[in-house]
């Protein structure tokens, strides 16, 4: 297969490649090209060309490009389901969800409003508040749901009357490069342009004088270089970063019925969800059933290749997560912590790590107070309400939150004291295109989706005309 990036509307590749590593394998699969400055430049330039067409079209026009795009998209789901699984990793099962809600989502999307407001219509005047599209946003993306983030992204982007320019990460490449080639037969060129690279093309990103906006997912370290960088020329930024989101199972939890989803909340996509739980409290009166619960999940889940569909985790990433995974589990062990199940690498090829659940772990520990990334979960203990939620509030992170209960209103109390973009009651869930997503504190700035996430890809702009005089 050939992967090219998307420039101007045209396929195009690059003088140097990069390898493209299967995870499950440990070894390359596919060679990606690596953009050069000059090819930043001239996506930039392709999208700053179109973009005086694109924004004056009406939301109407530009959904039914972007609709058209989804739909195109969703023909070629069957043959990228195994391309995103080689990259990244994930379950066909996960691979196929991903790519299948692409459609649904540039839909869901592109169904929100922008209208205008009016502020004050009297003898005065009229004042009204619009909002205007910024230019061309530079998007730039994580390698755990690829091709989700950025059709997200990309689909606010242009909704909204802005063009762009997308960048994945080099980790997982290949089926957003695949995107870009889907997009050449409907999109006007320049409109979106898709490059892959190196270390590089991101900084050159950020620091690019042709780019308006940048909306950035990925880690807290990066994020806050995007934001310096950005500044250069006072880009507008979101930032969607890392998460350390604690649950919390009060002490009227069953285990029996909850425990499945927990373990699910933490372990898909082998743990690697900005969004997956990743602080356990549990209540001392049921800590040990719900313990032996969640490693009898563990135990029992198939790990391996996600290509067998038999398969419900898969690989680590990428060699550099895998490395940091198992220096969690050795500094883990150090602690005395009680491992149920799991702890070690897999002896097999590829970046495979047991699912594995730590009991008897406090704070002050790295697997409590970072962001592990990985297929481990540490189940802490607790027997107050009151110091549990300090507890679980007491990081830099603030991506989201949940508590689990047989009773829905204590529940909803207890989740509205957690400081976190997003809160739930017996449930802890991916983003939906409706709802605003977004991080609190370390865990990002802005927000995505909804119409709260939209007017975050436009500049808001007061029109206010007088009252018509004679003469
Ligand atoms: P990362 O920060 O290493 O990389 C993200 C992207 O930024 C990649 O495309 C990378 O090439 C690029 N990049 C790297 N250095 C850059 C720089 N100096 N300037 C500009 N771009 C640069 O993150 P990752 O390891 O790919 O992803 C994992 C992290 O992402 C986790 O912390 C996870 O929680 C977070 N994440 C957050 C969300 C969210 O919506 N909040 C979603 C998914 C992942």
């Amino acid at each position: 297969m050939e992967y090219t990036h998307t420039i101007d509307g045209r396929g195009e590749t690059s003088e140097t490649f990069f390898d493209v590593i299967n995870p499950a394998e440990g070894k390359p699969f596919a060679q990606c090209p690596d953009a050069s400055k000059a090819q930043l430049d001239a996506a930039v330039a392709a999208a700053r060309r179109a973009f005086d067409a694109w924004k004056q079209l009406s939301y109407e026009d530009r959904r039914g490009y972007l609709n058209r795009f989804g739909k195109a998209f969703k023909e070629r789901v069957d043959e990228l389901i195994p391309l995103l699984v080689r990259e990244q990793g994930k379950p066909l099962a996960a691979a196929r969800a991903e790519l299948s809600y692409t459609p649904l989502q540039i839909e869901k999307l592109c169904a929100l409003e922008v209208p205008d407001e009016v502020l004050r219509d009297d003898e005065r005047g009229r004042v009204e508040l619009r909002y205007r599209p910024l230019g061309v946003v530079g998007i730039i993306t994580p390698w755990n749901v690829p091709v989700s983030i950025a059709v997200g992204r990309i689909a606010q982007a242009l909704y909204t009357g802005n063009t762009a320019v997308q960048k994945p990460s080099p980790y997982t490449p290949l089926t957003t490069l695949k995107m870009g080639e889907i997009s050449r037969d409907i999109l006007p060129p320049g409109v979106l342009n898709i490059v892959a690279g190196g270390d590089s093309l991101g900084p050159w990103m950020t620091e690019h004088p042709g780019i308006d906006k940048i909306a950035f997912t990925g880690s807290v370290a990066t994020g806050k270089k995007v934001l310096a960088s950005a500044a250069s020329n006072l880009k507008r930024v979101t930032l969607e970063l890392g998460g350390n989101d604690a649950a919390i199972v009060l002490e009227d939890a069953d285990p029996a019925k909850v425990a499945s989803d927990i373990f699910w909340a933490a372990f898909a996509n082998s743990g690697q969800i900005c969004l997956a739980i990743k602080r356990l409290y549990v209540h001392d009166s049921i800590y040990e059933p719900f313990c032996a619960a969640l490693a009898e999940l563990a135990r029992t889940a198939k790990v391996g290749d996600g290509m067998d569909p038999e398969v419900r985790i898969g690989p680590i990433q990428n060699r550099m997560q895998y490395e940091k995974v198992l220096g969690f589990l050795e500094d883990t062990r150090r602690t005395g912590a009680r491992i149920l199940t799991g702890g070690r690498a897999m002896d097999r090829p590829g970046y495979f790590i047991e699912p594995t659940i730590v009991a008897d772990i406090q704070e002050g520990t790295r697997l409590v107070d970072e962001e592990p990334f990985g297929p481990i979960l540490p189940v802490i203990r607790y027997s107050d309400i009151d110091d549990v939620v300090r507890r679980a509030n007491d990081t830099r992170y603030g991506l989201g939150g949940s508590v689990w209960t047989s009773n829905i209103a204590t529940g909803a109390a207890i989740a509205a004291r957690l400081e976190a973009g997003t809160t739930w009651v017996n449930q802890h869930s991916l983003p939906d295109a409706h709802v605003p997503f977004g991080g609190a504190k370390e865990s990002g700035l802005g927000r995505e989706y909804s119409t709260l996430g939209l007017k975050g890809y436009m500049e808001a702009q007061v029109l206010n005309i007088p009252k018509a005089k004679a003469g």
